[in-house]
């Protein structure tokens, strides 16, 4: 914590000897303000609104999971887990990061339990980077990762994504290396836009680091959302890219459970040492009766097999619905995010007109300039397709006049 010294103002209350001093503090991130999830949500209470704005689910967990916890409990699962994480937890997301992409983690050494994806990406960055590395971000990108690099002291170094699909571009990528670039941070699916990495784009990374000590930081919380029969494209398949890379990922998407806030990381030994050192003083534990519970759960595959088809009905369906409106919709591949062009129906820039959408239309959405760092050159809102039927129909009833 850095405090500057302060003058107290001559005369008046505070110049009291006796009167509680206020230190003046230097921000160490003076151009962040509360986020934008938080915002719109607290808008769309405001209004009334359908929240279709910050990303969670409207709609409960399987009874199962919970009652696998509350299990947890009753069996005296509510001290301190090993450092890392509970090993069943790890043992049996090894087992199925092995089955799906082939790639096999060692639990004890090489997967650690966060609190939540964030904590991941900030606990890796915070364990990699040096003041003064360098760290690409694809823009536009999900709003943790820039504040994370500062804090470690870093540079941010922004890329655009492909303008007409959101895509890697590879040319782009390529002229933003140097001699500093510590990491690279990478999403698919991807929030906010929906596109998805195809095995091809992993490739022509791997090919682009191979002469590079250039580290991966791959962000695959939506792993089980990608759709119309693709398959998600995780670096863990690609053994080049999984030596160099942090994988990270949540349950909190794959298990409608947001608000538990458990996620996990995988990487070689060697990475995960350095992340764990950095861990073990930012959380040390996540909680343990809902690793437990999450362990007994992931022996069935089938919840997370159906969730491509369980969230491609939502995206089909809400799709349907706007096809009728004069929203121009972005295609999208994967993620419960469906954007928007919104030039036909307004001209205002992307948060006005989410506000008014959110206080005039009854619908909040998340407007896309929260994921670039200057306003995007296309006017596009995100909404958030993880409801009932009921929700989205109700969002679909008031969004149908415009
Ligand atoms: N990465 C992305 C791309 C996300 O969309 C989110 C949350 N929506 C996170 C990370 C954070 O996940 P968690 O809630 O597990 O911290
Ligand atoms: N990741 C979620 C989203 O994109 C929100 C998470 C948060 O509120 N920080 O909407």
């Amino acid at each position: 914590m850095s405090f500057e010294t302060q003058t107290p103002p001559a005369g008046g209350a505070s110049a009291s000897p006796t009167a509680p001093r206020t230190p003046l503090v230097t921000s160490r991130l003076p151009e962040v303000g509360t986020t934008i999830f938080s915002v719109m949500s607290a808008l769309a209470v405001k209004h009334g609104a359908v929240n279709l704005g910050q990303g969670f689910p409207d709609f409960d967990c399987a009874p199962g999971l919970v009652e696998a916890v509350h299990a947890a409990m009753r069996a005296g699962h509510n001290q301190y887990p090993p450092m890392p994480g509970v090993p069943a937890l790890r043992q049996a997301l090894a087992a199925k990061i092995e089955r799906l992409y082939g790639h096999r983690y060692n639990a004890d050494s090489e997967i650690t339990i966060t609190a939540g994806a964030t904590q991941g990406i900030l606990t890796a960055i915070l364990a990699l980077v040096h003041p003064g590395d360098e760290v690409i971000v694809l823009e536009p990108c999900y709003d943790s990762y820039g504040p994370a690099i500062t804090l470690a002291g870093g540079t941010v170094v922004r890329v655009p994504l492909n303008p007409a699909d959101f895509r890697l571009d590879l040319a782009q990528l390529s002229a933003a290396l140097s001699p500093r670039t510590r990491a690279i941070i990478i999403n698919t699916p991807h929030n906010p836009t929906g596109s998805v990495w195809s095995t091809g784009d992993m490739q022509a990374l791997a090919e682009l680091l191979r002469p590079t000590d250039v580290l991966v930081l791959s962000d695959e919380v939506y792993e089980h959302m990608v759709f119309d029969g693709q398959v998600h494209a995780s670096v863990s398949a690609v053994p080049e890219l999984a030596a160099r890379s942090l994988v990270i990922s949540s349950f909190g998407k794959t298990y409608h459970v947001t608000g538990w806030k458990v996620g996990h990381v995988a990487a070689p030994a060697a990475l995960m040492a350095e992340f764990r050192k950095v861990h073990q003083f930012n959380v040390f534990t996540v909680n343990t009766p809902m690793q437990h519970g999450l362990a007994a759960w992931l022996a069935d595959p089938l919840p997370y097999e159906e969730l491509p088809a369980f969230y491609q009905r939502k995206r089909d369906r809400f799709r349907a619905g706007l096809a009728g409106t004069r929203f121009e919709l972005l295609p999208c591949a994967g993620s419960y995010f469906q954007c928007v062009d919104y030039s036909r129906i307004s001209s205002l820039p992307d948060q006005q007109f989410a506000e008014w959408l959110t206080a005039e239309v009854g619908v909040a959405a998340i407007p896309l300039s929260a994921f670039y760092s200057r306003p995007p050159a296309r006017p596009i809102v995100r909404f958030c397709f993880a409801k009932t039927e009921a929700t989205l129909d109700e969002a679909l009833r008031r969004l149908s006049r415009l």
